[in-house]
């Protein structure tokens, strides 16, 4: 239970090679050498995971890794708001200086974009005098800035929503009732058969992009045979989402609750949480608030992991992630079997992400009516979406599920920037697909948008205006999964990285794109590859007038892809057939 994790298991090499690249800024054959000596595995297999993540530097020869590596994110909403300008001049604020500019995959803060991070410190709004005074400043695990983060929950208050407007640390969470439910469950005074029931009935689906009925997942994993393990997933790699990250920094302990309850409802043994590397000031407040947990438990608990990440966007998908909690490559697994029969270590798991354990405890108090009577448009629940882009006020903004994009930007984000108008917006992310303007009257929920080619996903929203043109935020995307493809399985690995040389074509070629896309759709082993060609799909479908005179593809299929969920149908298996 302890972090970092000792001993020399396996499964924890990836712990390692962190603990060896933070002391050394890069991994040298030396280290590598002296790991897989040290933990008795072929030199092969310490290299095969220490280059297979973005975030290990591994060098060859002698050479020194840089004093100084500052990265700059170049994904989608930091590109709008100028991260290529940045990137272009932040060398020659450093001339001369044994520092390094990079660009990187989005960074999980797209609110606060353009966003720089100097060692392990978030710049907000970066400028180059912003960045160059947090070089030169001792490393602060969360920028002050952070407390101003934009978030929406004001307009639920009169309707008995939780106030999570600040930080809740682990006194003050028990102070207000905190973790009463998961003791009475775990002491036997609740019961567990009226908790499932509790969790079916508010219609809570997974809300990392899948959106598989939550209360089913817990009931098909717990008719598995023990042990039983969770793996949370908390790596929120996808463009344009910071959800989580949001409520983990404001309220640890709400989503620890859920974590609780779900581990004894469903009777796992240990829990492994999985924190995409990039969150270090959550890592710590973790580690902290996990501490306190421990040191005055309100009732048994099971054995909890904390893993971090290390750069691969594909961990989010579920059998990514578990290969890297077991210390892997992160590459996602071919099903059957599916995880939650054979999932970690070989044992059934229940995978959750971190929003939908972070519901658990206000649904089960309130009463699943609470959640489900919240919705607009024929819509039930609630959904947190992460703006960001061309509007005012971006941010996490807590809303009813089903509400438009018209009213989300109206009512939740204070209407578009100044000298902006609407042109199109991206539901879900990178490979949620893009919308025109004229669609922004849909009711934004699972299953909503398939018809129009796009998925809400993990409910990441992202912006354009007028000024913005659909193609350059779809070559964007496309650049993205190309470099964050595991290679894998050659279409996705070759055509990603095709498809966004031929998107730079000032007119597509469409036929050729169009052979690109069917092949990845259908001979992609996961959703990564699978969903890479709707912004291509979407940008012939919508905005054809950018790329010439192609002839408009045909819309993508109903049963599209996430690529972190992947289809309902190969997350978990058919009912009845476990
Ligand atoms: Fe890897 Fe892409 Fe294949 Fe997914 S589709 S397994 S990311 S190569």
């Amino acid at each position: 239970g302890e972090y970092p994790p000792e001993g020399h298991r396996r499964d924890l090499l990836i712990e390692y090679l962190h603990l060896l690249n933070d002391a050394w800024r890069c991994l040298h054959d030396r280290h590598l050498v002296a790991l897989a000596r040290e933990m008795r595995i072929p030199m092969a297999e310490v290299y095969e995971v220490a280059s297979f993540y973005h975030h290990f530097d591994v060098v060859r020869g002698e050479r020194e890794a840089p004093g100084l590596t500052v990265r700059v994110c170049d994904s989608l909403s930091c590109q709008l708001a100028g991260a290529q300008e940045l990137l272009a001049r932040l060398p020659g604020f450093f001339s001369g200086q044994d520092v390094r500019v990079v660009p990187v995959p989005c960074v999980g803060r797209c609110e606060q974009a353009p966003v720089a991070v100097v060692r392990q410190t978030p710049v907000p709004h970066a400028t180059p005098e912003a960045v160059v005074l947090a070089s030169n400043r001792p490393l602060a695990l969360i920028a002050p800035a952070l407390a101003a983060t934009p978030f929406v929950a004001s307009d639920w208050a009169e309707r008995s929503l939780p106030d999570h407007a600040g930080p809740t640390g682990y006194a003050s969470y028990r102070a207000q009732g905190g973790y009463a439910l998961a003791a009475a469950l775990v002491n036997g005074e609740r019961d567990a058969e009226a908790v499932l029931a509790a969790m079916e009935g508010s219609g809570l689906r997974g809300l990392g992009g899948a959106g598989f009925p939550a209360g089913r997942k817990w009931r098909i994993v717990r008719e598995q045979p023990a042990p039983r393990f969770m793996a949370v997933n908390i790596d929120e790699g996808e463009p344009g989402t910071f959800k989580d990250r949001t409520y983990l920094e404001r309220d640890p302990h709400r989503f620890l609750e859920g974590v609780l309850i779900a581990a004894q409802v469903v009777g796992t043994e240990a829990v492994y949480l999985y924190l995409r590397d990039e969150y270090h000031g959550c890592r710590a407040l973790l580690q902290a608030e996990l501490a306190k947990l421990r040191a005055d438990p309100p009732c048994h608990l099971p054995h909890i992991e904390l893993r971090r990440g290390a750069g691969a966007y594909v961990c989010g998908e579920e059998s990514a992630m578990i290969e890297s909690i077991e210390g892997k490559r992160g590459m996602p697994r071919l099903r059957p079997p599916y995880i939650a029969e054979r999932g970690l270590f070989g044992r059934p798991t229940l995978e959750h992400n971190f929003e939908t354990l972070y519901w658990v405890r206000d649904i089960v108090e309130r009463g699943p009516e609470w959640f489900a009577g919240f919705g607009r448009h024929g819509r039930h629940g609630l959904r947190s979406f992460s703006v960001s882009g061309r509007v005012r006020q971006p941010g996490v903004k807590l809303a009813p599920a089903g509400i438009t994009l018209r009213e989300l930007i109206a009512e939740y984000c204070g209407g578009m920037q100044d000298g902006h108008e609407l042109y199109a917006y991206l539901p879900g992310g990178a490979s949620g697909g893009i919308l025109p303007a004229r669609l922004a009257d849909l009711p934004l929920d699972f299953d909503t948008l398939q018809p129009h080619g796009c998925f809400i996903g993990s409910a990441a929203v992202i912006v354009l205006g007028h000024h913005d043109r659909a193609r350059d935020a779809a070559l964007n995307v496309m650049r993205f999964l190309a470099h964050e493809s595991c290679g894998q399985c050659t279409p996705c690995r070759v055509g990603t990285d095709k498809a966004a040389s031929l998107m730079q074509a000032p007119a597509w070629d469409a036929e050729l794109l169009d052979d690109l896309a069917q092949v990845m759709a259908d001979a992609s082993i996961c959703g990564l590859g699978q969903a890479a060609p709707n912004p291509i799909r979407c940008v012939y479908q919508y905005f054809a007038h950018e790329v010439g005179q192609g002839q408009p593809m045909g819309a993508p299929p109903g049963d599209l892809p996430h690529p972190h969920g992947r289809s309902l149908t190969e997350t978990l298996p058919p009912e009845g057939a476990a």
